[in-house]
This record gives C-alpha cells, structure tokens and sequence, in this order.
C-alpha cells in the first residue's frame, strides 16, 4: 500500500462495465416493438439506433430525436416515451472482466475504496446493484442526487466522498475514463488521477478536456501504480 494514499476512487460508467451493453441491449428490447409501430423491420430500428449511438456518443440528449429522424420520423411524444423507457430499462450487467477482482485486491490492501459517478440515481443505483459492485465500495456518491452544478466536473462529489470516508483529497486516487468530466475535480483537489482506455474516449489522439496524471493500460495495472 502507497505511504500517502488511503483511498482509491471509481467511477462507473465505462470505468468497470462496458455501458454500451446496456444501449444495445435497450434497443434490441425496443427493436421489434418500434419497427412495428414504424412500419419497418425490427433489424432497421436496431441498426439505425446503434448507428446514431456511434455518432453522437452515450448520452447525447438527441440520440432518440437523431435516430427517428434518420428514419424519417419526427415525434417528440415518442422520443420522450423512448427516454423514459430508456431510464427504466433494467437489464442483467456483468462488470469488465477482472474489475470485482481489482476491487477485492484494493481492499486487501487496506484501500478504502469510493464510487462517484454522474446520472440518474435511480439508473446508477441499479446499475451498482445489477454489477455486483455494492459490497466492494466504502462510499457512493450518485451526482444525480445534488443540483447540476454540483456534479462531474465540479470537485464537490469528491470532496463529499472524502468526508464520508474521513480522509483528505491528496490522501485519495480518482480512476476514469473520460477525460471530459472525470479528471478535473479530482486535480483540482489535489488527488491522484489516473486514466483508463476503456470508454469512448480511448485510442483518440488528443482526447478533448482535462487528462489524467496517470494512464494504466486496464484495471489490472492499477496495483503496480498504488
Ligand atoms: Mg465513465
């Protein structure tokens, strides 16, 4: 275990568990229903959304407006039906392999550990639950709780985990994968940040936002670095 560090934290999205799963498995759920409704085949629904998905990238609040558009539809009714569907959706997940792993490892070695993580809480939380990934964290913190001002990148969830777990923020390591939002409060508040290539962002040259200290090259290289 590092002299000066006491805390390791994660966060979820793309960081443990590969959340285009959850995407794809959304619009094959969808897919046959849609066509139906659409007039096309339930295949066309799914290509076009994984497609709009691949260019606009997780998240994007246009995804279902894009998608419907591309085919030839324009429903706000049924887009705002598609998002609500979207954030109850609730599929088996399975984390990336070997993170429950580095997790155990982490604690073995007298880490604590923490979760921060943006979206909706009642989306995270399952996620957490459905992962595996609950028994494996001292503190969550789900952004989605707090007004927007107060999430990634804002240092404040950072700053609430390091109080929960009563350590300071130079004693703490922040681990993500997106460079846009994951990084800069962490930095700001003096943690360790370290990066890994698991998410959209990976393999861009120069990734846009604010890059980690670190890159490790998968989970399972953060026990070398600690
Ligand atoms: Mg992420």
């Amino acid at each position: 275990m590092s002299a000066t560090l006491l805390a390791v934290g994660f966060d979820l999205d793309y960081t443990l568990w590969d959340h285009g799963d959850f995407a794809a498995s959304f619009f094959g759920a969808i897919a046959c229903e849609l066509g139906g409704r659409l007039g096309c085949s339930g295949r066309r629904v799914e290509c076009v959304l994984a497609d709009t998905l691949a260019r606009l990238t997780l998240g994007h609040p246009r995804l279902f407006d894009e998608a419907l558009l591309r085919m030839g539809v324009e429903d706000p009714g049924l887009v705002a039906e598609l998002v609500e569907r979207y954030h109850r959706h609730r599929p088996p997940l399975r984390p990336y392999p070997g993170a429950l792993d580095e997790l155990r490892r982490l604690r073995n070695r007298g880490y604590r550990t923490f979760l921060v993580t943006d979206g909706l809480s009642d989306t995270q939380r399952y996620k957490v639950e459905a992962l595996g990934l609950r028994p494996w964290f001292d503190e969550l913190v789900f952004t989605g709780d707090f007004p927007r001002i107060l999430h990634k990148p804002s240092p404040f969830p950072f700053l609430l985990a390091c109080r929960r777990l009563g350590v300071r923020p130079r004693q703490c390591a922040y681990v993500g994968d997106n460079p846009l939002c994951d990084f800069e409060g962490p930095m700001r508040l003096g943690m360790l940040t370290i990066g890994v290539p698991t998410g959209p962002f990976a393999g861009r040259p120069s990734p846009p936002g604010h890059p980690p200290e670190r890159l490790v090259a998968g989970l399972g290289e953060l026990g070398g670095l600690l």
